[in-house]
């Protein structure tokens, strides 16, 4: 991203030039990692980015072709979240992320491909069929926004947005070899994103390195009046040179790396640690002694949260409308019968069950209260480091014929990634080695509130010392 931002300070590249070359590059796109591609917009984009490269106020982004995941709405190109019910819908505005992206002289190539209302955990639940992973087309590249993942690993776009609600930005991280941040909720607003668990959701750039994703997180960050939950502060911009690890408490909880943990990804993980260290860090052992309660604390919360966000979709305001229904309610129970798939059947049943009368008690505000516990146990190990370090998932890609009818063991993939989105922590993963068939494996980094200036910079630091992640262009 930032070799291409020279290209076109120096004149040896434009970009119209450059968005020309990747959409002929995503035409022969074997991966299916684009849902939409706005071919006539990009060229419009990058030739109002001609204009603003005149300037020399003109921004590392201007010019640069990004992906956005295909539930952030765009004015004019359609925005299906994967589900037939969207399928026909096409916004009449901008995400604050978009409009923020454009602004800055960004190119939208198109929206990519996701699991039906970011629910899922391999990019297989989607309208427009299964993303295969560019590491290895035979499996997945992890999910909910593993087009985001499988378009920046296969170079067919110099970055791209996802959304993270218990690891989806960071599980396709880590199985396409690539970096990517969940932010701290609230410092990127959601105004534009399709809900599906308003708590936990947050936007965060993927891309191919550390440096990358610091350049999209600056572009999309900040306090937005048009999302309630955005938080007013300060942003400043990220040091792109890294940080000095010297002196740095790496928190490394025991809870990360029991039984569960693929013992490569294992040796993977300790052996990027064991570079943090090497680079100056000092390793601290801290305790998360409710993150194992985290995957049953999200599926209460986030399967609540969506049965409330998705109760929209009615055939009534927008989306798909089955033909003569018989009355009010057949329309409403035919539409939503035909137009959700069955993970998001399943996510809504169980959300409209733990908050029914007489389970309420029983399980969301036993779950909400355990929530409280897990944000607890990040405030005390952050007493005690500056960040965390793990595995960001216990296994790496796996075949697109496995596992995948087996909700429960895919609900179990995210156990490593969920605090962070509980306690409305950042979390990073970036690529820190190999298994055995030649996998990428990702390590997590988790700070404080707001603390993304420490994650990314760790990583930009590193990335110059390591070559686990590929350069982008
Ligand atoms: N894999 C988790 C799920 O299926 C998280 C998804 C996400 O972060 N959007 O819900």
């Amino acid at each position: 991203m930032l070799e291409t931002a020279r290209q076109y300070r120096r004149c040896k590249k434009s970009p119209v030039e450059k968005t020309r070359a990747f959409l002929e590059k995503i035409r022969s796109d074997t991966f299916n990692a684009f849902i939409t591609v706005d071919e006539a917009g990009a060229l419009q984009g990058a030739q109002v980015a001609e204009e603003l490269l005149k300037s020399p106020d003109a921004g590392a982004l201007a010019g640069i072709p990004v992906a956005i995941k295909d539930n952030i709405c765009t004015r004019g190109v359609r925005t299906t979240c994967a589900s037939k019910i969207l399928s026909g819908f096409v916004p009449t505005y901008d995400a604050t992320v978009v409009k923020k992206l454009k602004e800055q002289g960004a190119v939208i190539l198109g929206k990519t491909n996701l699991d039906e209302f970011a629910m899922g955990s391999t990019t297989t639940s989607s309208i427009a069929g299964p993303t295969r992973n560019p590491r290895d087309p035979s499996r997945t590249p992890g999910g909910s926004s593993g087009g985001s993942g499988a378009a920046v690993a296969a170079g067919l776009c110099a970055g791209a947005l996802g959304s993270d609600t218990g690891g989806s930005i960071r599980m396709p991280a880590s199985f396409c070899g690539i970096t990517g941040l969940k932010p701290t909720y609230g410092s990127v607003s959601r105004y534009g994103l399709v809900a599906f668990a308003s708590s936990l959701d947050q936007i965060g750039p993927m891309a191919p390195t550390a440096r990358d994703a610091a350049v999209l997180f600056d572009a999309i960050k900040g306090y937005d009046p048009l999302d309630s939950t955005s938080v007013p502060r300060d942003y400043g911009p990220t040091d792109l040179d890294g940080i000095d690890l010297k002196g740095l408490r790496i928190g490394v909880p025991e809870e990360f790396f029991g039984e569960g943990l693929n013992q490569e990804v294992k040796a993977a993980v300790q052996s990027g640690i064991a570079v943090l260290e090497d680079m100056g860090g000092r390793i601290v052992e801290v305790g998360l002694p409710h993150a194992g309660y985290g995957v049953a604390v999200f599926y209460i919360v986030a399967t609540a949260e969506a049965s409330s966000n998705l109760a929209r979709y009615d055939g009534v305001r927008y989306g798909l409308r089955v033909q003569d229904p018989l009355d009010l309610g057949d329309m409403y129970a035919r539409t939503r019968a035909t137009g959700f798939g069955p993970e998001v059947k399943r996510r809504i049943m169980l959300g409209t069950y733990v908050l029914s009368a007489g389970y309420y008690d029983a399980y969301y505000r036993k779950a909400s209260q355990v929530r409280t516990l897990i944000a607890e146990d990040f405030r005390s190990a952050f007493s005690r480091c500056d960040i965390i370090a793990g595995p960001t998932t216990p296994v790496t890609a796996f075949r697109l014929d496995e596992m995948i009818d087996d909700p429960l063991s895919l609900y179990l993939l995210d156990i490593y990634t969920i605090p962070a989105n509980l306690a409305g922590l950042p979390a990073l993963s970036m690529p820190c080695g190999f298994d055995s068939l030649g996998l990428p494996v990702g390590m997590q980094l988790m700070a404080p509130h707001f603390r993304e200036d420490l994650l990314l910079g760790a990583g930009i630091s590193f990335q110059d010392r390591t070559a686990y992640h590929q350069e982008g262009s």
